[in-house]
């Protein structure tokens, strides 16, 4: 059964192709584009590339096409996307301007042009379905909280591996296991009784950052809330901010709404902070030559990750493991240096020449004594969704593709 993930961003189109033989998975090919105009002919040099490649020979040999997307309204897990789907994401554009408008139109484009072909959305809300009542509720009216005001969370995808994989890595097959069966039946399978939780904290630093907590493999919470744009500082988005600030700011500056929205989604942030850079690389250039906005905007961002994994650690009693992944954690050792700086008492002690060695590759980069395990994981969300992508058509009975 072979299952195409496509990443659709504001101006790129990512995909990954994946062949399933049962559970087993296999990478058969991956590509993308940037700078991307028009996703009708994005995905025609998609196809083209995957013929060329000798992987997909027709598009009928496609079972489904599956995408991380963000958020919908009133709906979460993984679905078969029909018009429905799309009306429920659409709705959801102005809390995710940057990520749904994309994926609306990208899927209505892929359903265009393979019309036999199921669509299937993983949202990335979906690790957060069993997040305390206590940790989900933001303190304002019951008719805010319907409209959607509470915390949902993101990287769902991202965090449900690093869950997975850190718990293979402690040598913990029982919570790998409960993690990984997480959306197949009714909720959580009971924890593994007779041994002890297994807690972690995992740190998805990139474009978008944002902490999960993870209690057995299930997430007890994460960063974001409502919308992509808050938790921690972003590249680009504001992160969390108190929502009188904001008011004050539209007052005194006499803002429309869509001139706040534009200025909080894509002019704040580390971007805002540093003086221009999106990108951390840029940066870290910056504060190294002397830019004290440049050195400025890393220590918020810092600050920032230190609280949040200071959140979590208190309410899991502890931490077995704390994990770094995605395109800043996984490249950066100075900077898992200094979040991890000075957290002797919480048990955290890093091995300077294994952090240094850890780039893009999984890696253990704490002390032989060390209480708690440090571990740098490439994240690996294309597979999550492909897998659960995977299950919902063994589940709807569905075919493995239609020359099959
Ligand atoms: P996105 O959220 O857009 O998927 P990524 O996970 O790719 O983002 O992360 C982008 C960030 O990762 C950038 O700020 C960049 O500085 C950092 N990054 C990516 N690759 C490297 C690298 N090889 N070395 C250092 N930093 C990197």
């Amino acid at each position: 059964m072979k299952i195409l993930v496509a990443n659709l961003g504001s101006t790129s189109l990512k995909y990954r192709l994946f062949e399933f033989e049962g559970e087993r998975t296999e990478l058969l090919h991956r590509g993308g584009f940037e700078r991307v105009s028009d996703y009708a002919s994005a995905i025609d040099d998609c196809l083209k590339d995957l013929g060329e490649a000798g992987v997909l020979v027709s598009e009928e040999d496609l079972a489904a096409v599956a995408f991380k997307t963000i958020m919908a309204k009133d709906r979460s897990g993984c679905v078969l996307v029909d018009d429905d789907v799309l009306a429920a994401m659409e709705a959801c554009n102005y809390i995710a301007p940057a990520h749904n408008p994309p994926y609306v139109e990208g899927i209505r484009i892929f359903s265009r042009k393979m019309p036999g072909t199921p669509m299937i959305a993983l949202f990335e809300t979906a690790f957060y379905q069993w997040i305390p009542e206590a940790t989900r509720r933001y303190a304002v009216p019951e008719d805010w909280y319907e409209l959607g005001v509470r915390r949902f969370g993101f990287h769902g995808a991202s965090h449900k591996f690093i869950a997975e994989r850190s718990a293979e890595l402690l040598e913990r097959l029982d919570v790998a296991e409960r993690a990984k069966s997480l959306y197949s039946g009714n909720g959580p399978a009971p924890p593994p009784s007779g041994a002890p939780p297994l807690r972690v904290i995992s740190c998805h630093l990139g474009g978008s950052s944002s902490v999960t907590g993870l209690l057995d493999g299930v997430a007890i919470g994460n960063s974001f809330g409502t919308s992509p744009q808050s938790g921690l500082p972003q590249n680009n988005r504001s992160g969390d901010l108190d929502p009188f600030a904001l008011l004050h700011v539209m007052r005194e500056k006499n803002l429309s709404v869509e001139e706040a929205e534009r200025v909080l989604s894509t002019e704040s942030g580390l971007n805002a902070l540093s003086g221009g850079y999106n990108d951390l690389r840029d940066i870290k250039e910056k504060a190294d030559a002397g830019d004290a906005c440049a050195a400025t905007a890393i220590d918020v961002y810092i600050a920032q990750i230190r609280h949040w994994i200071g959140a979590f650690h208190l309410s899991l009693n502890g931490i077995d493991a704390l994990v770094f992944t995605a395109g800043i954690g996984e490249n950066n050792p100075w900077l898992r240096e200094k979040v991890c700086a000075g957290l002797d008492q919480l048990g955290i002690a890093l091995d300077p020449p294994a952090n240094e060695a850890a780039i893009a590759t999984e890696k253990v980069i704490s002390t032989g004594d060390s209480r708690v395990t440090v571990i740098v994981i490439p994240t690996n969300e294309e597979a999550v969704v492909a897998r659960e992508a995977r299950r919902l058509l063994v589940r709807e009975n569905l075919p493995a593709g239609r020359k099959n």
